[in-house]
Parts: C-alpha cells; structure tokens; sequence
C-alpha cells in the first residue's frame, strides 16, 4: 500500500513539472516575437546594424524599403542616403536648420533656413576679387580672398560674381526661373526661397572675369580651384556624379565655405558635404 501512495505521489510530482514548464515556456515564447522580428529585419541588411554608428533603428523599415527599391547599394550608402532624407521626394519632409551661424551648416531640399534668416558677420568682399558688391560672413570673406590673391599671385584671376543672397532675393530669382522653365525644371538648378545655401553668406559663385561662369570648368581657373580650393576651406559643393545627392546639376561655379579641416576631409574623400554631415556632424 505505502509502496503504491509514493509511486502516485512521484506521479504527481512529475506532471506538476512537467505542466509548470509547458506553461512557463509559453509565455516566454509570447514575449518573444518582436525580439526575433528584430532580429530577422536586421538581418536582412547584412552585417551593418549597431555597427555603425549612424544607423538609426527608427528607420530600419525605411532602409529595407530603400534596399529592396536600390539592390546595388552598398548598405552604408542605403543608410546616408535614408538618413538624408532621399527616400522621400525632394522638399517633403522638411525640416529647419539648427546649425545657424556655423560653418559646418547643412542647407538642402529638406533643411531651410528661416525667412528672416540673416547670417551674423556678413561683410563686403574686396573690389578687387568681385564683380559688384558682394557679401560673405567674415571667415569665408577673409579666406576667399586669400585665395584669389593667392591665385593672382600665380597669374589666375578668380572673382565672385553672386555671394549672400537674402531670403526675398532668392524668391525673385526662383520665381523668374519658374515662370521660365516650369517648376521641375527650374527645382534642378535654383533653389526655393530658404532652401538656398547662399542664405548662409558661406557660398560664393565665381569666373575668371573673361568668361561666362556656366563655361568656368573649361578655364584654367577650374583646374586650379580643384588643387587648390580646399587648402582655403572651399568646396565645390555640388560635383559630377553626386546629383543624385545633392539634388542638383553639376555646378563648377559654386563654391562652400566649410573650413579646411570639413575641406580637406571631403576633397580627399569624394564626399559631399550632405554626406559627410549625417555620417560625422548629425548622427
Ligand atoms: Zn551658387
């Protein structure tokens, strides 16, 4: 008999264990979807995740939608190019600037400038190197000019021919080409009212006083500028091949003030500066 009460106790014993783990694994497996959810989307894009530093999980689904729509992407282009904004159309999802009065400003199709947006420091660069008066904020004024007295020096002549403009300025111009060219067209080589960076009073456009600017990558003013542009913190700011990027045509005439440092670093790179700020300046 007593055999018989420790045989059933035994029983017992295991079928609670038994039940208590079944039911114990099922909640662990109810909490666990979302975790390999994760897991499978992270996945999907190789081996980039957590592993570099401007990826943001926030968009995961906009990079995998951005992968599957550019298979030849490499994954760290696919994640610069979503964070950028370029999943989405040209001028949606736009949001204000918050690097005001710094050289490192980003100013595209999705980050503007206020309206009433006039950069401190703006002074007049030199008649000797511009056309009419011509304004840049004080560092880049101080820099273009060594430049060009530098390229003088060497028998080059570079002048501005088109530095700060303000928000109203910028609305006529844009106006004028809309009415011209229609909006598309025009939206590929002038920039909407706030979203030009010559707001900044960091840009400049230049010649070589002889001949049209749009003619300035054949004048032997380009080529110097391309060698040595970057040693005075100047940029070509929106190159061949990156229009995809930059959201605009290839301009040889227009250069950014960033420093020599952002200079250097993007000149030896073939980067952009819409490329470099998400990787390095806004992560
Ligand atoms: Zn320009």
């Amino acid at each position: 008999m007593q055999k018989i009460f420790w045989y059933s106790l035994l029983i017992f014993l295991i079928v609670v264990t038994i039940t208590l783990v079944v039911v114990v694994d099922q909640k662990l497996a109810v909490s666990t979807p979302t975790f390999s959810e994760k897991e499978e989307k992270l996945s999907l894009l190789h081996h980039i995740d957590q592993k570099i530093d401007y990826f943001h999980y926030d968009y995961l689904d906009r990079y995998l939608a951005y992968q599957e729509k550019n298979p030849n992407l490499s994954d760290i282009d696919i994640i610069t190019r979503v964070n950028l904004g370029l999943d989405q159309p040209f001028y949606e999802n736009t949001k204000q600037s918050n690097h005001l009065n710094q050289t490192s400003i980003l100013v595209n199709k999705y980050l503007f400038l206020p309206e009433d947006y006039i950069p401190n420091n703006l002074v007049e660069i030199s008649k000797d190197f511009s056309n009419s008066t011509k304004m840049l904020v004080y560092e880049a004024k101080e820099n273009f000019e060594k430049m060009c007295q530098k390229a003088k020096d060497e028998g080059y002549t570079i002048r501005a021919i088109s530095a700060y403009r303000s928000y109203d300025y910028q609305k006529q111009l844009y106006d004028n080409y809309v009415s011209k060219d229609g909006v598309d067209l025009a939206d590929t080589y002038s920039a909407r009212p706030g979203y030009s960076e010559h707001q900044t009073g960091l840009v400049v456009d230049v010649d070589n006083g002889n001949q049209n600017y749009e003619q300035f990558e054949q004048t032997k003013e380009f080529s110097w500028m391309q060698e040595n542009a970057h040693l005075y913190g100047f940029i070509l700011r929106y190159p061949k091949e990156k229009e995809e990027i930059t959201g605009y045509q290839y301009e040889s005439w227009h250069y950014r003030y960033v420093g020599k440092e952002i200079a250097s670093i993007l000149s030896n790179n073939h980067l952009t500066l819409d490329e470099y700020f998400v990787r390095y300046i806004e992560k």
